[in-house]
């Protein structure tokens, strides 16, 4: 499951931070989300169906400590345990769950307030996890031993807000202004906070934060602990630091690679618009052939990425991006893109500039060829879905009547990220 997660120490009242430290995690899901703040003479907040921004008002909210969530579940979950009461919100995957649920409801352990197994989600079991132990680190530790997965998690005790992240394929990082401190999924909920990055969230790492400052309290020792590419490529916002790189330059990088390796003869490059822009604007850089968008975004359309159901994302990828007709009449066309999954989305956009005049549409993909199926909860696609799976890069090409298609390679991702390919998740395509 995908999820944008925040936390915030603050001096004084840091409702205002962190509904947009929230907010501006909100491109990594749209379903649900949540805030609880404490501080104030009451706990405020709650969970809500929909997007931070027509849900929250900071005038109801009040606390000098809180976290926060946008997720494709409901959370923050709050649990009542012997290690006091905490609330937690995660982003992460837990694989084989359904075997967890058995094992843990056979050693005692019960859910109230379901009718159904199914219920049950990710976010039920991890507080239910981290919980049974007496020390929040302590249940971090016994989350690494107990789930195949991977996960950042962030949890708000009485007087401090603890966060870790397990093997490092979910992304948590650490920010300061003025006395207060902040823990996010991306440094871009700092950015229009005022708040300045201290550092990332080591893997396996876990860090209590208060009024003293960010301590760590438990470094749990990960074996090979690994990044996932796909966060530069495409799932971070652009003006994300992730483990000190920067996801716009990474997207930069790569495009410029392309255009190194597979230069082609054209009038224009474009990018599908948001995911490809970096990437285009490398090519373009390195090729000197110019920048232009034969396609613009509309403003008011949702990622296609994090809608659950497939033909909500069908639908959305398909009217979310309306064609410049004058910028493709005549023109040889570079487009860039981040990925191809099924090809459906590239074959319209093909099919768009042919019948509006373009003369040759060349295509340069961010990656190499999807394989599989995010297993730690960045996509929703199944393996079958992967078009690579059935046909080779020749065959794909002609299936999307392109002039060219190349993809770029583990070696191209190396070499954008500077990770060393032993750092990086590359799941999607081995
Ligand atoms: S499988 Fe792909 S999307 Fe999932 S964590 Fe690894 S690199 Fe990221």
């Amino acid at each position: 499951m995908m999820a944008g997660i925040c936390g915030i120490f603050s001096q004084g009242d840091c409702a205002k931070d962190l509904v947009l430290g929230t907010h501006y995690l909100q491109h990594r899901a749209q379903d649900y989300c949540g805030l609880i703040l404490k501080g104030g003479e009451k706990t405020t907040g709650g969970t809500h169906k929909g997007i931070v921004k027509q849900q929250f008002s900071v005038d109801n909210l009040y606390g000098n400590y809180g976290i926060g969530a946008v997720s494709g579940e409901r959370q923050p979950l709050s649990e009542l345990s012997r290690a006091g009461g905490f609330v937690t919100c995660f982003d992460g995957n837990i694989m084989e769950s359904d075997k967890l649920k058995d094992r843990l409801l056979k050693s005692g352990v019960s859910f109230s307030g379901y009718y159904d197994l199914n219920e049950i989600k990710d976010i039920a079991l991890l507080s239910k996890i981290i919980s049974s132990e007496a020390e929040f680190e302590r249940g971090i530790e016994r989350l690494l031993a107990e789930i195949k997965g991977d996960f950042a998690v962030i949890s708000l005790k009485e007087g401090k807000i603890y966060a870790a992240r397990g093997w490092g394929r979910k992304p948590l990082i650490l920010g300061r202004k003025n006395g207060s401190y902040i823990v996010s999924s991306e440094s871009t909920s700092f950015e229009n906070t005022g708040f300045e990055i201290v550092r990332d969230v080591e893997p396996g790492e876990v860090v209590c934060i208060n009024g003293e400052g960010i301590q760590t309290v438990g470094n749990l020792n990960i074996q090979s602990p690994k990044y996932c590419t796909f966060e530069w490529i495409y799932t971070a916002y652009p003006t994300s630091i992730i483990d000190g790189v920067s996801v716009s330059e990474v997207r930069k990088n790569m495009g410029r690679i392309l255009a190194k390796n597979y230069h082609v003869d054209a009038d224009i490059v474009s990018p599908v618009p948001n995911s490809g822009r970096w990437h285009a604007i490398g090519y373009s850089e390195e090729s000197g052939i110019p920048y232009e968008e034969v396609f613009v975004r509309f403003d008011y359309s949702d990622r296609s990425y994090t809608p659950g159901e497939q033909s909500a994302r069908d639908k959305e990828a398909k009217t979310k991006l309306i064609p410049v007709k004058s910028s493709i009449k005549g023109k040889r066309i570079v487009i860039v893109d981040d990925s191809i999954v099924r090809g459906t989305q590239m074959l319209n956009r093909v099919e768009e500039l042919r019948r509006h005049g373009a003369l040759e549409v060349h295509a340069r993909i961010a990656c190499p060829p999807l394989m599989h199926a995010c297993m730690y909860g960045k996509t929703t696609k199944k393996d079958e879905d992967c078009i690579a799976q059935r046909i080779s890069i020749e065959e794909i090409r002609k299936t999307l009547a392109l002039d060219s298609l190349e993809f770029a390679t583990v070696r191209d991702l190396e070499e954008a990220t500077t990770f060393s390919r032993e750092k990086l998740c590359l799941e999607c395509w081995n």
